[in-house]
């Protein structure tokens, strides 16, 4: 092949690569729907299944975390009262 030859083809990948990059813009886009779909069942099901929604923990009744990340949460509330 011609080094000519060579430089059409490349001209033309570039081309085609445009609509690549709109066809995988919404393929990312679909997909980060899909994915934020998933990360809310996730804390749906182990809501319902009564586990700590940051770890596999058993939760405490009544809310949606550990005993741990029960008082990490009481942490982060008592900082932001603070703040007020
Ligand atoms: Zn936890």
């Amino acid at each position: 092949m011609s080094m000519l030859g060579k430089l059409n083809i490349l001209r033309f990948f570039k081309e085609d690569d445009k609509e690549y990059d709109n066809r995988f813009l919404k393929f990312y886009h679909q997909n980060k729907k899909r994915l934020n779909k998933e990360r809310r069942s996730k804390y749906q099901i182990h809501k319902e299944k009564g586990l700590c929604v940051r770890c596999n923990k058993h939760a405490v009744a009544g809310i949606v975390f550990c005993e741990y990340h029960k008082s990490k949460q009481k942490g982060y509330n008592a900082k932001a009262r603070e703040k007020d």
